[in-house]
């Protein structure tokens, strides 16, 4: 299968003191759901960062469908269309002054025609459930609802490819089954989803795949199974397993719970297991 995105060798110093990203090459496939972990510093912004083309490498690169990245204005412009990033901070993403302005942003910057500007804007603004907020200040809004408004600027570029930094962090749980089922009507419209997160239970029953990073380095890169089983390496990158995990393990072990029909990713799926 072709990559629609992959780096090589990637390596980046923050002021020639920091190694931020050691040798990382990685390559992501359409469709997929991939999951980003790693502490604090681990270096998964920088690795986000580079995808986008907001940093260019020390050395090694980054490839979109085979070609390698270029640094012009206009190759950005083009990438990023392409490869849309939401910031962990919304605040950091919204300048505009209205939740209309900051979503149309996007697509007037591409100077696409004003009606399929206008048509990117409302669609976007649809998705998220922002009728109704075209005219209200993006600043005034609840941590949730500016997560949408950026959300929706992404959307509006119409990108290929999905990266969101650490998108639960300011989440109560109500904003986090609402975003997991936008993550979910991403995925069946066929986006590819990669998503830095600290939280391994969101990891482990959203992911396809899983990427460790520690110290800069890619320290591992499977399947949810391959990486929550691998106690050694959850202990180096300071991970915990996910809960649902330990107990299906647990019962596993007892001989309550059959480990080749799977390890179940929800308490229902749990309980139909049993
Ligand atoms: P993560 O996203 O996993 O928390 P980062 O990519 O933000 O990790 O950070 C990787 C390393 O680079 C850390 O050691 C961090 O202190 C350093 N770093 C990140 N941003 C900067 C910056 N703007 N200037 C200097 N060092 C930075």
């Amino acid at each position: 299968m072709k990559a629609v995105l992959e780096t090589w060798d990637l390596c980046y110093t923050y002021n020639g003191e920091t190694l931020a990203l050691n040798h990382v090459t990685v390559a992501f496939y359409k469709g997929e759901r991939v999951a980003v972990l790693g502490n604090n510093g681990a270096g998964k912004s920088t690795f986000f960062s580079m995808l986008n083309g907001l940093r260019k490498p020390d050395s090694g690169g980054v490839k979109y469908n085979g070609a390698p990245i270029g640094y012009s204005r206009k190759e950005l412009i083009g990438l990023r269309q392409k490869v849309g990033e939401v910031f962990q901070e919304a605040d950091r993403q919204i300048i505009a002054a209205t939740v209309e302005a900051e979503v149309s942003f996007g697509p007037m910057n591409l100077k696409l025609p004003r009606e399929e500007a206008a048509r990117r804007t409302s669609g976007a603004i649809r998705y998220m459930n922002l009728d109704g907020y075209e005219r209200r200040s993006p600043h005034c809004l609840s941590g949730g609802e500016k997560k949408r408004v950026s959300i929706a600027g992404v959307i509006a570029m119409e990108p290929e490819i999905l990266l969101f930094d650490e998108p639960t962090a300011s989440l109560d749980p109500y904003h986090v089954a609402q975003l997991e089922e936008t993550l979910e009507r991403m995925h069946r419209e066929g986006r590819t989803l990669v998503i830095s997160t600290h939280d391994v239970e969101f990891a482990y029953r959203w992911a396809d795949r899983v990427l460790v990073f520690h110290q800069g380095r890619l320290a591992a890169d499977g399947t949810p199974e391959q990486v929550f089983s691998n106690q050694e390496l959850l202990k180096q990158a300071c991970l915990k397993q996910p809960v649902l995990w330990q107990a299906a393990a647990l019962l596993a072990e007892r001989g309550l719970l059959a480990p080749e029909k799977g390890f179940p990713k929800t308490v229902k799926e749990l309980s139909r297991l049993l």
